[in-house]
Order: structure tokens, then C-alpha cells, then sequence
């Protein structure tokens, strides 16, 4: 799935100057599971913007934001609430700011960044195992990536820091201690 992380929320006021009504999208898969862009994020979002002053014409929170077609019917489908805004503020990775765009004339911006494909391995707690670098080799590397999963991105074989060490964490599992 696709990793993302919220912006720092005044970077978002930032791209948001000019635009005082805003239309909010999540999207009910990757960015729900890893909790930056479900029902309960933009539910927060929303509270945010009007805490600072926006105006909030409506949210939506689809299966996947990544769909074109999907994000057309969706548009369609809360066509009052989106035209009284005029900015879309979208809660997904880059594909999904991209689908919504893709799906309106109006001016929509990202709430998130994206940072990497991850997968889940407990509850809140995530590997990220591949960067779309767009050359696999882990055929290569026993089935490991080296690029995300050595913190050098090494893929001529193991510096000289490597150990036994280091603990897994969310963002990376690293096989040796840098
Ligand atoms: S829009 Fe991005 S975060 Fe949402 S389902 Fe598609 S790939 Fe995952
Ligand atoms: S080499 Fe690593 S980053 Fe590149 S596609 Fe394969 S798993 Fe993803």
C-alpha cells in the first residue's frame, strides 16, 4: 500500500491562501489504513480549517482516490457541496490528488505527502519494503530490497556498520546500523 504522512498543517494554510471554501476528500484504503486519510483524519481536518477560518462545503471519503471514474461519479455525486467551494483538498497519496484533479476544473491540492510503498506487520506498525524506483532487483538480492531497505540504498552489498542491531521501525527495516 501506498505510505503517506500529513503535511505540517500551516504549510497546508499556505497553499490554501487565496482559497476560502474547501471541498475535502480522503480515501477509504491505504490512507485510511495508515491513518492520514480516513474518516477520522479528515474529520480533523475539517475542524482544523474551520478553527482557522475556512469554510468547509463538504467531505467524502471514497474506496480508493485513485480512480478516475470513481472520483467523477463522486464529484457527480456531492455536485452542490463541490461547486460552493473553490478548492479541493484531497487526504490521499499523489495518485489520488491527481485522480481529483483529473476529475474537476476546480483547483485541488494535496493535505498529504507521499512517501513510499509499506506494508503492514502489526497494528499501526509498518515496513516499507519498495520506492517505486521502477527497476526491480530483488531477484538480485535474495528478495530484499536494497534500495529502501539499506538506510544507504546501497546495491553493491553491506557497508561497513553492518550489525545485528538495529531495530525494525516504522518507516524502514534496516539491515545494519549505518
Ligand atoms: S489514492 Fe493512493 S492512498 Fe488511496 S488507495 Fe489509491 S494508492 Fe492508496
Ligand atoms: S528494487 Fe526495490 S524500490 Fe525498486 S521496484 Fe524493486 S522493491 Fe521497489
Amino acid at each position: 500500500m501506498t505510505a503517506t504522512e500529513t503535511k505540517v498543517f500551516e504549510d497546508i494554510l499556505k497553499s490554501l491562501e487565496g482559497s476560502q471554501k474547501v471541498f475535502l476528500v480522503g480515501c477509504g484504503s491505504c490512507a485510511t489504513v495508515v491513518q492520514t486519510g480516513g474518516e477520522f483524519e479528515v474529520g480533523e481536518m475539517r475542524t482544523a480549517l474551520e478553527a482557522a477560518g475556512k469554510t468547509v462545503t463538504g467531505a467524502a471519503v471514497p474506496e480508493e482516490a485513485c480512480k478516475i471514474l470513481d472520483m467523477k461519479k463522486l464529484l457527480r455525486d456531492n455536485k452542490e457541496a463541490v461547486a460552493e467551494a473553490d478548492t479541493l483538498l484531497v487526504l490521499s497519496c499523489g495518485a489520488g490528488v491527481q485522480a481529483v484533479a483529473e476529475a474537476s476544473e476546480k483547483r485541488t491540492l494535496p493535505a498529504l505527502n507521499t512517501i513510499g510503498q509499506v506494508d503492514q506487520f502489526r497494528l499501526g506498525q509498518f515496513y516499507e519494503w519498495c520506492s517505486s524506483c521502477g527497476e526491480c532487483l530483488v531477484g538480485e538480492y535474495g528478495g530484499i530490497c536494497p534500495i529502501t531497505r539499506c538506510p544507504k540504498g546501497q546495491v553493491h552489498g553491506p557497508c561497513g556498520g553492518a550489525n545485528e542491531a538495529s531495530a525494525r521501525s516504522t518507516r524502514r527495516t534496516p539491515a545494519c546500523g549505518r
